[in-house]
């Protein structure tokens, strides 16, 4: 049994709304341990079946500018009219310990971990084709015809930022997503540099 990691990886996944990212996560998580979901922080009210501490932390925007005036936040974006953004101390504790953290976050918000977290891997997850993201939004059955209008718009936009990512992975099937993913995970923890506490021996 190896030792485990001394300070977990960070991953970062972003994705259009409704490409299935929350499917694909939840899929992952069942299968791979010692990976945590850090959990986000918003202002957008809970969708059907959404849990308050699970699926987000669903807090007012007083509360969220609270947060970003005393500096909690790793990161934060504004996203169709709604604040998104992540807590630094709750990542940090899970890292510290060897705990892999994956982080479902949009374009903006990426781009400022890449800053602050050079060793983060990126992963951008894109559908089979844009109708198809289309057919998902609407078949999710969770937002008005304007909010899914605006979400296709803005799909368009992040697809731009693609090239900035390490790795394109394609959510055709749920299953062929995650071991995509897993792949990409097990290749990160294959690296001399994530290896260092079996190589003492070796010396
Ligand atoms: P996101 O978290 O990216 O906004 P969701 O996980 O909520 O997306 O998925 C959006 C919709 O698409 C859901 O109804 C989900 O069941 C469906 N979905 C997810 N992945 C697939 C897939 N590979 N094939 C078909 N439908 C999918
Ligand atoms: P949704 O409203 O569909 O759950 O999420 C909208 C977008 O916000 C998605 O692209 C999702 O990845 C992103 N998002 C969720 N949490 C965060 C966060 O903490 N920070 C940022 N920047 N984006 C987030």
């Amino acid at each position: 049994m190896l030792k485990q990691k001394e300070r977990g990886q960070l991953i970062v996944l972003s994705g259009p709304s409704g490409v299935g990212k929350s499917t694909v996560i939840a899929e992952l998580f069942s299968q791979r341990e010692n990976i945590h979901f850090s959990v986000s922080y918003t202002t957008r009210k809970p969708r059907v079946g959404e849990q308050d501490g699970v699926n987000y932390n669903f807090v007012s925007r007083e509360e969220f500018e609270g947060m970003i005036a005393r500096d909690e936040l790793l990161e934060y974006a504004e996203y169709v009219d709604n604040y998104y953004g992540t807590s630094l101390k709750a990542i940090e504790e899970q890292l510290s310990r060897g705990v892999d953290v994956l982080l479902d976050i949009e374009v903006q918000g990426a781009a400022k971990v890449r800053s602050r977290c050079p060793d983060a891997l990126f992963i951008f997850i894109i559908p089979p084709s844009f109708e198809e993201l289309s057919r998902r939004l609407h078949g999710r059955n969770t937002d008005s015809e304007e909010v899914i209008a605006g979400r296709l718009e803005k799909a368009k936009i992040e697809f731009r930022e693609i090239p900035n990512y390490d790795y394109l992975v394609i959510n055709d099937k749920v299953s062929h997503a995650v071991a995509e993913i897993e792949a990409i995970l097990t290749a990160a923890e294959c690296r001399v540099e994530n290896r260092t506490s079996i190589l003492t021996q070796f010396a």
